[in-house]
């Protein structure tokens, strides 16, 4: 198990215990990453089991086989960190979590719009050190907003009920046209989305034609002042073009729970080091800005479904 956290270790050995209780699998924890250096940590194990920040390109995969490793379980539901075409020849079982919890992150997308619209964080803050003043609060009512949902998969879809309770109209773009959709909004081009929308939120997979979807022509169309949100996967934003219109005042706000170069950063405490990506550093310096480090899935209810997915799959 590769960058296994504390809390994993829970959920994991409740699910070994359902699964295996004869003791015929073993584990071995790992809180370090699966990368070209750890690689050899598994050593003696049939299969691995990895989260979104594990790296499985080429390399990786090539050293696992040489060790006998004959299968990839992966804890999450994005497989955009394993080269797919080497694992598949290397005739690797891989598998995925593909729906744990769709609530769970469609939940923590409206946590973040929520907050920053009514920019609860910062009243949080301010309240705490006894100043109740309200000037550089005021928000703005959801009910009546116009939200375009980029991905309207399983999460997409969670976000789309939840905004329908709002009062919200709701605006889908996706290849693949879904008649659950048809019921809780329009599907729309994405140029028109991305005009029309008072907030933009991502529920795409990263792949390469998802890759940036949103860079400075796609800001360029977007409402003056709308809000972007992304809890998807951090590459699907250019970060830099973001943080250009966020300066140019474009883009009225972001949030966002994933970040392009999380694996650096994200699931650890750096709380005692100095964060030297200067990228992360402007970003975070915006007041209207929103960041989460990858906590979208993080319920109890989606931990244990992982663990019970990771398991059912072993035994495949
Ligand atoms: P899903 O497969 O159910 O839905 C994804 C949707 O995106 C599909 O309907 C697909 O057709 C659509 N899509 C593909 N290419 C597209 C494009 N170019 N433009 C618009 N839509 C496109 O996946 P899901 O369960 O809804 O998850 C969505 C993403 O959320 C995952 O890929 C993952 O990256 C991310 N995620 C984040 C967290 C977190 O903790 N923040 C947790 C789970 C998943």
């Amino acid at each position: 198990i590769f960058s296994a956290q504390s809390y994993d270790r829970h959920f994991l050995e409740e699910a070994l215990s359902r699964h295996y209780g004869d003791g015929s699998v073993e584990l071995m924890y790992h809180t370090e990453s699966l990368t070209r250096q750890s690689v050899a940590l598994a050593q003696d194990c049939c299969a691995v089991c990895v989260f979104v920040n594990d790296v499985l390109d080429a390399p990786v995969l090539e050293a696992l086989a040489s060790l006998g490793v004959r299968a990839v379980l992966m804890r999450c539901a994005g497989f955009n960190n394993l080269d797919v075409a080497v694992a598949a020849h290397l005739g690797m079982f891989v598998a995925r979590v593909p729906s744990y919890s769709p609530e769970a992150v469609a939940e923590h997308t409206l946590a973040l719009i929520l907050t920053l619209n009514r920019h609860t964080h910062r009243a949080y803050a301010r309240v705490r050190e006894g100043n109740f003043a309200l000037d550089g609060l005021l928000g703005s009512t959801l009910h009546g907003k116009t939200v375009g949902l980029i991905g309207i998969g399983k999460i997409g879809l969670a976000v789309a009920r939840i905004f329908n309770g709002f009062g919200c109209r709701v605006l889908g773009y996706d290849p693949i046209t879904s008649t659950e959709f048809a019921q809780l909004g329009t599907m729309t081009a994405l140029p028109d989305l991305l005009a029309e929308s008072d907030i933009v939120s991502l529920h795409c997979p990263l792949l390469e034609s998802t890759h940036y979807i949103i860079d400075n022509a796609a800001l360029e169309r977007m409402k003056p002042g709308a809000m972007l949100v992304n809890t998807s996967r951090g590459a699907l934003l250019n970060t830099g073009a973001v943080i250009g219109a966020l300066k140019s005042r474009k883009l009225g706000a972001l949030a966002i729970d994933v970040y392009e170069q999380e694996s650096e950063l994200f699931f650890q405490d750096h709380s005692a080091d100095i964060i030297t990506d200067d990228v992360f550093q402007r970003l975070i310096t915006f007041p209207n800005v929103l960041v989460t480090g990858h906590q979208g899935f993080f319920t109890v209810e989606a931990l244990r479904e992982i663990a019970e997915t990771t398991f059912s799959n072993l035994a495949c």
